[in-house]
């Protein structure tokens, strides 16, 4: 069936359609998450990455969209909605989606003891981060006519990204925020005309974000989920590959050394799920030769991740008859399995997964604390595809320290002079860390996201 959404926890195959944004079974202790059951044609071998060309993302790597081949338009009429979209958005945010700055950092390069540190640089981005890039096709997706009311739990940069792209498209969004979120987003917020719905911590909520409780309770009751989360929208994924896709363009342009390390800042998993994903598609049609090692970073603050992570590992090892304690070095038992990735009961292990969520995935217990709140989601919802491309790169997930978070921050801001907030150096974070400890391979580039203004 075209267009055929499939979900990677218990099967069940349903026709795109804005409706189905997510499993139909959701709910139990499975790990729900549509993803298109297609191959692009570039797969198949029709036509070569686009290395270079069209500077709007969205139509430069179209065809590698889930979007392209669903919203049900000809080719040249889905280049014409881009556009228009497009137009609309500049009109909102003064700028409109463009190939984001790919630069060599010498300067931060140093502190990590290496000359070929990359960053990529969102901050410039529509609405100021990579966000907008996750919810843009959603709005391609959609047929002009639904006047659904749009909804998001977010109070920072996805929530500004849904902002400037609902009021584009003229379409009402209700943001789902914290009581004590910044007011600095939150007047922006209103000032583009979103409706603010303040959530409390209540003590009967179930555990996790009651934003995001709260949003779900309002899809259930009609609205679109416009968010970042893959478990909620499959399209919130597709369109963040495009920043992955950019990037390793970007590097093939800069010369022939390869990609060999990504940092990858994790909160609710959506933006590493879609540069992982972006790296496989790469891979497979033979954009780059060799995938790299990918490091998810987290806060101390809120780590579900490494901790989701750390136990599939840790299953995956002792079906290899591994022997490890449970808290082994990351960095030990990311080596054993990633040796043992060809041993069949390591497979099974690891492909089994996400059909017990619970047991890897659950809400962070305590209220996350962190200064980079923005990836202080009480789970990483978009988890299993992040687990499993680390654990297939032999990278592992790096937990950082407040003092480690703020010291990259102000490093990555002298450094670069660019206007990046300190979650949007949290991958950077990372490779101090990964640096310190291990050392970073001095023959390929090392590549950092500095993913937003907050
Ligand atoms: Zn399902």
């Amino acid at each position: 069936m075209s267009g055929e959404l499939v979900c990677r926890g218990c099967g069940t195959r349903v026709a795109f359609g804005i409706a189905h944004f997510r499993c139909p079974n959701a709910g139990d202790a499975v790990d729900h998450v549509l993803a298109p059951k297609f191959m692009p044609k570039f797969m198949r071998g029709r036509a070569s990455f686009p290395l270079d060309g069209d500077t709007q993302p969205f139509v430069r790597f179209r065809e590698l969209l889930y979007v392209h081949r669903v919203a049900g338009l000809s080719d040249a009429d889905f280049v014409a909605r881009v556009r228009t979209l497009d137009a609309a958005v500049a009109q909102v945010a003064g700028k409109g989606f463009e190939t984001t700055p790919f630069r060599g950092s010498p300067e931060l390069g140093r502190a990590l003891g290496i000359d070929e540190l990359w960053v990529k640089d969102e901050t410039g981005n529509v609405a100021g981060s990579h966000k907008a890039r996750h919810l843009f096709g959603l709005l391609l997706a959609e047929p002009e006519v639904d006047d659904r009311r749009l909804a998001i739990a977010s109070c920072g940069n996805a929530a500004l990204a849904a902002a400037v792209l609902a009021k584009a498209a003229g379409r009402t969004l209700d943001a789902f925020v914290p009581p004590h979120a910044d007011r600095r987003v939150t007047d922006e917020l209103e000032r583009l005309g979103v409706t603010l719905v303040r959530c409390e911590r209540r003590t009967d909520d179930p555990p996790g974000d009651p934003c995001f409780h709260r949003m779900r309770a309002a899809v259930r009751a009609g609205a679109v989920p416009f968010t970042c989360q893959g478990t909620e929208n499959a399209l919130a994924i597709d369109g963040g590959q495009t920043l992955g896709w950019e990037l390793i363009a970007q590097n093939a342009l800069a010369g022939d050394v390869p990609i060999g390390t990504v940092a990858i800042q994790v909160g609710g998993g959506a933006l590493a799920t879609a540069v992982m994903q972006a790296f496989a598609v790469a891979r497979r049609i033979g954009a780059i030769a060799r995938m790299p090692r990918f490091f998810p970073v987290q806060s101390a603050g809120a780590a579900p991740l490494e901790r989701a992570w750390r136990r599939l590992a840790l299953d995956a090892a002792r079906a290899a008859d591994g022997v490890f304690a449970d808290d082994a070095p990351a960095s030990e038992l990311a080596r054993f399995v990633h040796r043992e990735l060809g041993t069949p009961a390591v497979r099974a292990c690891i492909a089994a997964a996400p059909r017990d969520r619970a047991r890897y995935m659950w809400a962070w217990e305590a209220e996350p604390q962190s200064v980079a709140s923005g990836i202080l989601d009480d789970e990483t919802y978009d988890w299993f595809t992040v687990v499993r491309a680390t654990l297939e790169s032999g990278g592992w997930p790096l937990v950082v320290s407040e003092a480690v978070l703020q010291r990259a921050h102000g490093l990555a801001r002298d450094g670069t002079g660019v206007d990046v907030g300190a979650t949007g150096t949290a991958g950077f974070a990372g490779l101090l860390d990964l640096a310190a400890h291990e050392g970073l391979d001095a023959e390929t580039r090392t590549v950092a996201l500095f993913t937003g203004r907050w």
